[in-house]
């Protein structure tokens, strides 16, 4: 399946790198990707929900394992971050007790959560880890890169003509 997208950003949610080291960044990545068809940084008053592309699955407890999505716990835990945009997103989980990041769950498909986003619309290819690591040198933080695909390519209805 062709990437639709690579979304990279600070594991460090409320991380916002120097302007000068975003500029970089987006110079580097055009030049590594340069059939991209759009290269975009964006920066969120608050820490904000990167969604995966497509529905979630599941959404667990890494301590003990416990569907936080069936239950509904994590859709709460959501509208009550979202409500004021996410701006303590700690909370102790009602399955084991553990204090948590909302970062810190179990995701399938991962998602992210940050404030700041490289955006890479069709690249034409992943991008190398060797280059990450650079992106992530550039930037003085660690990144999280989710990629999303192109569903299957739709089955073409047959056109109708009078
Ligand atoms: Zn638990």
């Amino acid at each position: 399946m062709a990437i639709d997208k690579i979304i990279l950003f600070p594991v460090d949610m409320s991380f916002i790198p120097e302007s000068l080291a975003m500029e970089i960044v987006m110079d580097y990545t055009a030049e590594v990707l340069p059939n991209s068809e759009d290269i975009k940084t964006i920066i969120y008053k608050n820490i904000a929900f990167i969604e995966p592309g497509c529905a979630l699955s599941k959404v667990t407890c890494m301590n003990c394992g416990a569907d936080l999505l069936e239950n509904g716990y994590w859709r709460n835990w959501m509208d009550a971050l979202c409500d004021k945009g996410i701006v303590n997103p700690t909370m102790i989980l009602p399955c084991c007790g553990l204090e948590t990041y909302i970062d810190a769950l179990n995701y399938e498909p991962p998602v992210g959560f940050s404030r700041y986003v490289l955006e890479i619309t069709k690249p034409g290819k992943d991008l190398p880890e060797h280059h990450q690591i650079s992106l992530e040198m550039f930037l003085k933080c660690r990144l999280r890169k989710i990629l999303v695909r192109q569903p299957e390519s739709p089955v073409k209805q047959p056109e109708c003509r009078n």
